[in-house]
């Protein structure tokens, strides 16, 4: 008989999200015709930019024609993708070899099934608030989880345990849900950390392009000696807003060794195996992020969130709230008001503002007392929102 994972047993229910919809729903019942003002999305607003549809569209009509047409794409990425990705990296200082990308379906395909790099017996850190995917991945994959808890006291980015029980690190810059991004030095410490235990850091940096502090590292690979230790996780999702596009990658750089097993080479054997690679239309829409226009252009579109995050920040400022992210990160992570539980003040949103948010509690147990905003909802919305939450914190 077919035994199936027994770890999917292990796995507890996400009251978050299901939550959310089942309170705004009631809610709606009971106050028929009234607007929610939506802030608790992940998903974007805008629209693909005009330099992807084009591309888009170019790609499309190539698939008419047989001397065009372009059939099975390479596992690991078409190579003027990974080229061009590999081009980017220069404008950080970063030098990566079009080898080293592999382009993905997006970033959360990626970290579930990069996990097949590593053997189970690998403890995974996960610093929390976090993203929900690494826990369950994790669990789902039977591996132990090493929960590190985070907090006002150090900016929700803790320094690295004292112990080496970790073989795998997730670390999320810019964060979410807490928005909070690594400084050079706190990262080279668990880029020191991970090389002096024998580590591997996957690094999400899926909000990378929302960095504008000249300081702050876009990549783990502006630090020295991450080379030995780092896998990074990219997605074109929250960048060009391809969420429901699809398309993400991931840098493995070549002397990312353990065991005397290369990383690159796994990954390689991996994706040829398990994949037939991403459409090319769609690869070839992200190639556009690249050029000089597509550039131009999602720089406005992730403006457009900047100016929600600026209008959010400044009504929690007026009224004296404690928060991080909302300058480098597209999240906004609040202390609630007067100690108040993060589903207590979810409710009271919901029920006097018609704000919808997320509860901090449902990324982790030192999020309690906390609350995410997202600021990818359209700027009417925002607008109003940021309205009605500096009338209701007045009070
Ligand atoms: N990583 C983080 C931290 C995220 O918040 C998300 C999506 O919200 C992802 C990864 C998933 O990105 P993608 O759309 O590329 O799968």
């Amino acid at each position: 008989m077919m035994k199936p994972n027994p770890h999917y047993a292990e796995l507890k229910d996400s009251y978050l999200f299901a939550g959310i919809a089942e309170k705004t729903r009631s809610y709606l019942e009971e106050q028929p015709g009234q607007r929610l003002l939506r802030l608790g999305i992940g998903d974007v607003s805008q629209p693909l930019c005009p330099a992807v549809i084009e591309a888009l569209h170019a790609a499309v009509d190539e698939q008419a024609s047989a001397e065009t047409f372009r059939g099975y794409q390479p596992e690991c990425g078409a190579p003027f993708l990974r080229e061009a990705v590999a081009n980017n990296y220069l404008s950080l200082g970063v030098s990566v070899s079009p080898d080293e990308v592999f382009i993905s379906s997006g970033a959360s395909d990626e970290l579930g099934d990069i996990l097949d790099l590593f053997a189970p017996g690998n403890a995974a850190l996960v610093i929390e608030p976090a993203y929900p995917a690494y826990l369950d991945a994790s669990v789902i994959a039977g591996r132990e989880v090493i929960h590190l808890p985070s907090g006002t006291e150090n900016g929700f980015l803790p320094e690295p345990p004292d112990d080496g029980r970790a073989g795998l690190i997730y670390l999320c810059s810019p964060n979410n849900p807490t928005g909070a991004v690594f400084g050079r030095e706190k990262l080279g410490r668990w880029v020191d950390y991970a090389n002096r235990t024998g580590a591997v850091i996957l690094f999400d940096a899926a909000y990378k392009a929302y960095i504008e502090d000249e300081s702050l590292p876009r990549s783990i690979f502006e630090i020295d000696g991450a080379r030995t230790c780092a896998v990074e996780i990219c997605s074109f999702s929250k960048t060009a807003g391809f969420t429901g596009t699809r398309l993400g990658y991931t840098v493995i750089p070549a002397e990312l060794t353990r065991s005397g097993m290369s990383l690159n080479a796994m990954w390689v054997r991996n994706r040829t195996t398990k994949t037939n690679g991403v459409s090319y239309i769609i690869q070839r829409g992200g190639a556009a992020v690249f050029t000089q226009e597509g550039r131009r252009q999602i720089k406005e579109q992730i403006a457009v969130y900047k100016n929600n995050a600026a209008c959010l920040t400044e009504a929690l400022d007026e009224c004296g709230v404690w928060y991080t992210g909302g300058r480098n990160a597209p999240y906004i992570w609040l202390k609630c008001p007067d100690g108040i539980g993060s589903w207590e003040f979810f409710d009271i949103l919901l029920n006097e503002t018609q704000i919808v948010g997320t509860p901090g509690s449902g990324f982790g147990a030192c999020g309690e007392g906390f609350f995410r905003f997202s600021t990818f909802g359209s700027p009417e919305d925002t607008r109003e929102a940021a309205r009605r939450l500096k009338r209701l914190l007045a009070k």
